[in-house]
């Protein structure tokens, strides 16, 4: 039996087991570990509703092009999708398709009862308008929490479908924490995807929240008086150990793909937007690149098909 408050609001969940705890003596908050939890909490939730109403939430996922990265992405999501119980859509289209065709397939997806998230994959190429096709999916369906209906409603309190990696993020601070009230944050970094939607449910959390970004000034001073520190920009290690307040807790979302002559001639590897080493004997805990926010992302986008479903066929379950 599942109880849909668990999934379906952000409750302070305590996922890591005591001994897992007891071994985090370095305190790297695991993003892997924490995300494997959730997506085996989400299965018996799946399996519970598919006991009770004889049904499975399904996802679909729209693939424009052969970017080799969103397939490996697309090729994740659905893998995942299905393990945790759930139907996958994949919808792979050519490079070339036109604006009004795409948006005919997202017309197709709102309509189809089955689906009960849509993900259309970015980038998408130069003759599409993103924000026009993200603005298409059904606000019901947008389990990317993308769409202008959402992030309205996640500023102003409604009931919103939030954008995966912010929530991921708060998924492992409220772990962390308990309760984030008053709690000093910096976010840096101010995109629709990221930066905006992690203060937006920060605010929500009660926290002080300061947003940074390119034309701040003095941003290790900003940086420096975070009791939580958010980096969210997309430069490789720009966060040293001294933007960082002894005891802060640092949540790393940025991947870089930087040369790593060390592994061999033209081999690359990931970093985050923080130094991680010199970061580490600052900080009281922080999530590592690679193995830290990435893998909460699917993970709270099954978590948001499943809430999308549950509010649109009227699941409600409670113990
Ligand atoms: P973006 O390029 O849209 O935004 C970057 C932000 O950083 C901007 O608001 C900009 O003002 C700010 N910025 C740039 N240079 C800066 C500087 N020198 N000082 C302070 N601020 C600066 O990027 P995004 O989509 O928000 O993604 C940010 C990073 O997070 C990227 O590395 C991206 O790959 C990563 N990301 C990871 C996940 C995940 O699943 N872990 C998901 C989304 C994005």
């Amino acid at each position: 039996r599942f109880c849909l408050k668990n999934i379906c609001s952000i409750q302070p969940i305590l996922r890591f087991s005591k001994t897992e705890r007891r071994t985090q003596v370095t305190k790297i908050l695991d993003g892997k570990v924490f995300a494997k939890n959730l997506r085996e909490e989400l299965t018996q939730t799946v399996s519970a509703l598919q006991k009770e109403y004889g049904e499975v939430p399904g996802l679909a996922v729209v693939l424009v092009g052969n970017n080799p990265a969103s397939e490996v992405y697309v090729r994740n999501k659905g893998i995942q999708t299905k393990e945790c119980g759930m139907r996958s859509f994949e919808h792979k289209l050519p490079s070339t398709i036109q604006q009004e065709d795409l948006l005919k397939v997202i017309y197709q997806l709102n309509e189809d009862p089955e689906v009960d998230g849509i993900l259309v994959q970015l980038p998408l190429p130069d003759q599409i308008d993103a924000q026009k096709v993200l603005d298409t999916i059904d606000p019901a369906k947008d389990v990317d929490g993308f769409h202008i209906i959402n992030a309205g409603r996640l500023t102003t309190g409604g009931e919103a479908l939030v954008p995966c990696t912010p929530l991921g993020c708060l998924l492992l601070l409220k772990d962390h924490f308990g309760d984030l009230t008053g709690k000093d944050v910096v976010v840096i970094g101010r995109s629709n995807i990221v930066g905006k939607p992690m203060a937006a449910l920060l605010i929500r959390e009660s926290c002080t929240v300061t947003i940074a970004h390119s034309k701040s000034q003095d941003l290790k001073a900003i940086c420096k008086r975070a009791d939580i520190l958010i980096a969210a920009v997309g430069r490789p290690e720009i966060i040293t150990g001294d933007f960082i307040k002894k005891g802060a807790v640092v949540l790393d979302v940025g991947i870089n793909r930087i040369p790593a002559p060390e592994k061999g001639e033209g081999k690359t590897k990931l970093v985050g937007d923080v130094a991680f080493e010199e970061a580490k004997l600052q900080a009281e805990a922080i999530t590592p690149v690679p193995g830290g926010i990435g893998p909460m992302t699917i993970a709270v986008l099954l978590r948001n098909t499943i809430e999308a479903a549950c509010r649109r066929r009227n699941w409600v379950y409670n113990l």
